[in-house]
């Protein structure tokens, strides 16, 4: 039988599907002995049954009545009782925590009788009056969908009328006229009575809650986290316990660390005299949780044993909501706390130091993501006179200062004039993408991960964070305003940012800052590059000093063991020779990917057009010999710098015309020559180069003249690169080195074009091997770029030694989405609509593209075993994508050199999960 309800003693934290997050974790509490007000839980069953149905499952009203007695009988105190009430709250609790996005209803239970009793039991009328006004107006709101403003507005006038500024200087016959006028309220707008049954109160509040899970905002936010929609919420049914009864209660929140940087011992907040509700919303300044000491020793005692306890329980930085009730404390909530990347790292080391958890656990509790954060600039942790405006969404890391503009013309015209911009907009769109360029950063107030302005950015490298709906932006007036709430030493207030202000934005957190914010450079990225040592000895002074040295050796200890795990090979990608020592420095052990076509631009852009508009073979050998020593010096740079490693080097892979002139400049070159009656020898090039580029232009060229097919059918272009290639590794072999080039053929969709191309490069390297008497015998394989390539695979092994998946342009070929388009044109509307969640040029598509990469090892590796295989798109840089590539058996990834410690840290993950050995944390 499916049940729907369980009580809080009757659970544990495993049961997060069911119970939700909060409610696995008040179980697991209450299991504990710790003193959690008893409560049950209603099941995300009953919630998706709702969802299916539209109505509760009938069974869940018994179910609940059931539960409601047990409690009553616990706490020897009934619902609606005119002595002594039992109130309860009611409160959502999903599977994945939904900050803010479902409903609460607390004080369920009081009427108009209850209230008597609530003033009696508390001693203060006052208390009980505005518990009952607070309930009819949270009621009116959230279960009966009454404006809010029309309550917020009757209390103003009722502080006027008094002649008061807050809340808690109205009185208790003010307090009882309210909630009077509160009942009217509800009867004028919904035709009915305020509920008096308790009962009633509590199911509508039920039904209220698991509505919830459907709003807008809440959809929104699990589009953009990534949670599934099907899977409800879990509703929290808890006896009520008050912060506010006094000067001897009052409610805070606690950390077991600090989840900012990681430092170990209790940390939190505390506010006396108030519900939980006052301290989210920053409206009154709280103290620090080390002033409970003073107020309430006892209390603070047992918090902090709590604390201890719940820290070895869950083996993990736990942060906790509490109340102190007349000096009792009451656990209200506990999970495994949310936390910055640097203390992701601190607090993962050091918990194995204190021998708490394994080393595989602790790799398991970071991320390539955080590490990626850790390695940008990023703001002075010690600039402490700045004003945090609001936390948005990351979409695109950095650290970017600038002036506010709110159009892409004043970004474009003021950052040509050498000023920094901030491009602030409500949202971006493609006619925004000048500005985009032109600014240091961008701030959106809607959108999320996948937004127009959040894809373009990441794309540009800008720094970028959307999604900061706190913003009420304003274009036309060329400003932003925003509620912000207190801060330590400040009040809450509102600012308005004007166009010219400074701000500055965070890409790794999301936050915005008013003001100017000083840059420093990353200290993780000292260590990667410049090693331990050097890193420890750049940490500064004082506390920050000391957590950048913990953060630094817990990089340290947590890479090492990655790279001690990982079955994968991590190389990068890199075209120059500064690009390979840079990799080289950052763990790259080798190169996966040179593309060669940036080397046949700029000055030697003209020999290019010369072999493509040869006349004859002479010409264009002579072309091709110019070249040659330039493309040997090109490889020998690389080979060099990755010595003993090796290099996997791409012959040249674009369409050709893209070395020629735009044909529209060219043609309206060409007629205005010939209306002036121009002529000479630079006309007449100018004539025969429009031929060719006429000849050569192509309405598809990614799907055209490229690739194999180039170098099958423009002569001597591949034999060039094959040559350079085979005399760099000659020089470097005679020069007592250990160069260890690779031959890599692009777009291949047929094993004929290997052959073909194979046949070249082994008659090239018996030339050069006789001529320099020594053996060359350098592997030559291909790129899996093309679905038929990939579903062929197994008779490509025969002319390939190693394959290497394109997948960006096995991406655009399984989709028929173009690379260079489709991104910035429509992925916004795909998003929005809910075909994407995310694009899959930046999170490779693992049904579909995924397939055939599975397709392709296995059946190539069944044909010829000893084949390798890697990934050299852009997707073998992504956290998240390592996984899949471990589990599909690849050998190794290769990236951007600047991913390369992001894909070692998440290549040692992918081993250990594959493994088994380390508890998974619990993520999506
Ligand atoms: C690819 O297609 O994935 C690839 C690495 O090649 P390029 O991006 O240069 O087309
Ligand atoms: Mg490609």
């Amino acid at each position: 039988m499916v049940t729907y309800v369980q009580d809080f003693a009757q659970g544990s934290m495993e049961q997060k599907d069911l119970l939700g997050g909060k409610g696995a974790n008040l179980a697991e509490m209450t299991r504990l002995g710790l003193p959690v007000p008893p409560g049950f839980t209603i099941t995300t069953e009953a919630c998706r049954y709702y969802l299916r149905n539209g109505k509760v499952p009938t069974d869940l009203r018994v179910e609940v009545t059931q539960a409601v007695r047990r409690l009553e009988a616990a706490m020897d105190r009934r619902l609606g009782d005119f002595h002594e009430p039992l109130l309860v709250s009611v409160r959502s609790g999903a599977k994945f925590s939904m900050p803010g996005m479902m409903e609460t209803v607390l004080n369920i239970g009081l009427n108009d009788a209850s209230v008597q009793g609530l003033a009696e039991l508390a001693g203060d009328e006052r208390f009980a009056w505005d518990s009952y006004r607070r309930l009819v107006q949270m009621f009116g709101k959230t279960v009966l969908g009454i404006d809010g403003d029309v309550f917020a507005a009757e209390l103003d006038a009722a502080k006027r009328a008094a002649g008061v500024a807050s809340d808690s200087e109205l009185g208790a016959d003010a307090m009882r006229a309210l909630t009077t006028r509160f009942k009217e309220i509800v009867k004028e707008q919904t035709g009915r009575d305020f509920p008096q049954h308790p009962r009633e109160q509590l199911d509508l509040a039920i039904v209220a809650v698991l509505e919830s899970w459907n709003t807008e905002r809440a959809m929104l936010y699990r589009r953009r986290e990534r949670i599934p929609h099907d899977i409800g919420t879990a509703v929290n049914i808890c006896t009520m316990v008050f912060g506010n009864l006094g000067e001897n209660s009052g409610t805070g929140v606690a950390f077991t660390r600090d989840p900012a940087t990681g430092r170990p011992g209790d940390y939190g907040d505390y506010l006396p005299n108030a519900q939980g509700e006052d301290v989210v919303a920053g409206i009154r300044n709280t103290l620090p949780l080390s002033a409970l000491e003073e107020i309430n020793a006892d209390a603070y005692a047992e918090l902090r044993s709590v604390m201890r306890r719940l820290e070895n329980h869950y083996r993990d930085l736990c942060d906790i909501e509490f109340t102190i009730e007349q000096g009792t404390l009451w656990m209200l909530q506990t999970r495994v706390g949310k936390r910055t990347a640097p203390a992701a790292f601190r607090i993962a080391a050091e918990l194995e130091r204190e021998h708490v958890i394994t080393l595989d656990e602790a790799l398991l509790r970071v991320s390539g993501e955080q590490l990626s954060q850790l390695m940008f600039p990023q703001f002075d942790p010690r600039a402490v006179d700045t004003v945090l405006l609001t936390r948005a969404m990351s979409a695109s890391p950095g650290a970017a200062v600038g002036h506010c503009v709110f159009d892409s013309e004043t970004a474009t015209e003021w950052a040509a004039r050498g000023e920094k911009v901030i491009l602030v907009r409500r949202e971006t769109n493609p006619d925004d993408l000048a500005g985009m360029i032109a600014a240091e950063g961008i701030l959106t107030a809607r959108g999320g991960k996948t937004s127009h302005a959040a894809v373009v950015a990441r794309g540009m490298g800008r720094t970028c964070v959307v999604g900061a709906d706190a913003l009420d932006v304003d274009p036309v007036a060329r400003e932003f305003r925003v509620r912000v709430r207190a801060q330590e030493g400040r009040e809450a207030s509102e600012y308005v940012v004007a166009e010219g202000d400074l701000i500055a934005i965070d890409g790794g957190t999301g936050d915005v800052y008013l003001g100017d914010v000083p840059v420093i450079p990353s200290p993780v990225t000292t260590y990667l590059t410049d090693g331990l040592d050097a890193a420890l000895a750049a940490a500064g002074e004082g506390d920050a000093g000391d957590d950048t040295r913990a953060l630094v050796h817990a990089v340290d200890l947590l890479l090492h063991h990655a790279d001690e795990t990982r079955r994968l090979g991590v190389e990068a990608n890199a075209d120059t020779g500064d690009d390979a020592r840079r990799a080289r420095s950052l763990g790259a052990e080798g190169i996966g990917l040179t593309r060669t076509e940036h080397m046949f631009l700029g000055e030697r852009r003209v020999l290019v057009e010369r072999v493509i508009l040869a006349g004859d073979d002479d010409a264009r050998d002579a072309a091709l010999a110019e070249l040659l020593p330039l493309q040997r010096a090109d490889f020998v740079e690389l080979l060099e710098a990755m010595d003993g490693l090796p290099v996997t080097i791409r012959l040249i892979d674009p369409p050709l015309h893209e070395f020629l002139p735009d044909l529209t400049d060219l043609s309206v070159r060409v007629a205005l020559a010939q209306e002036r009656g121009e002529s000479g020898p630079e006309v007449d090039r100018d004539h025969e180069l429009l031929a060719a580029v006429r000849r050569m232009h192509e309405a598809n060229p990614m799907l055209g003249l490229r690739g194999v097919r180039l170098g099958l059918v423009v002569p001597g272009l591949f034999a060039l690169q094959i040559r350079a290639i085979c005399e760099a590794q000659a020089d470097l072999l005679a020069a007592g080195k250990d160069p260890r080039a690779q031959i890599m053929v692009p777009l291949v969709a047929s094993v004929m074009e290997l052959h073909l191309v194979r046949d070249v490069a082994e008659q090239i390297m018996a030339e050069v091997g006789a001529e320099r008497g020594i053996e060359l015998a350098l592997e030559v394989g291909a790129m899996l770029e093309l679905p038929r390539a990939a579903l062929t695979a197994d008779r490509i092994a025969e002319a390939s030694d190693f394959f290497s998946f394109g997948t960006n342009d096995l991406t655009q070929t399984t989709w028929g989405f173009s690379r260079d388009d489709v991104e910035g044109a429509f992925f916004s509307q795909y998003a929005a609509n809910g075909v994407l969640t995310v694009s899959p040029f930046e999170s490779i598509d693992t049904r579909g593209v995924g397939r055939l990469v599975r397709i392709a090892v296995e059946e190539a590796r069944a044909a010829k075993p000893s084949l390798t295989f890697g990934v050299c798109g852009e997707h073998g840089g992504d956290p998240e994508l390592i996984r899949f590539f471990d589990a599909v058996g690849l050998d190794y990834v290769s990236c951007s050199p600047f991913r390369v410690p992001v894909a070692r840290l998440e290549a040692g993950r992918a081993a250990i999960e594959a493994a088994g050995s380390g508890k998974a944390s619990d993520s999506r």
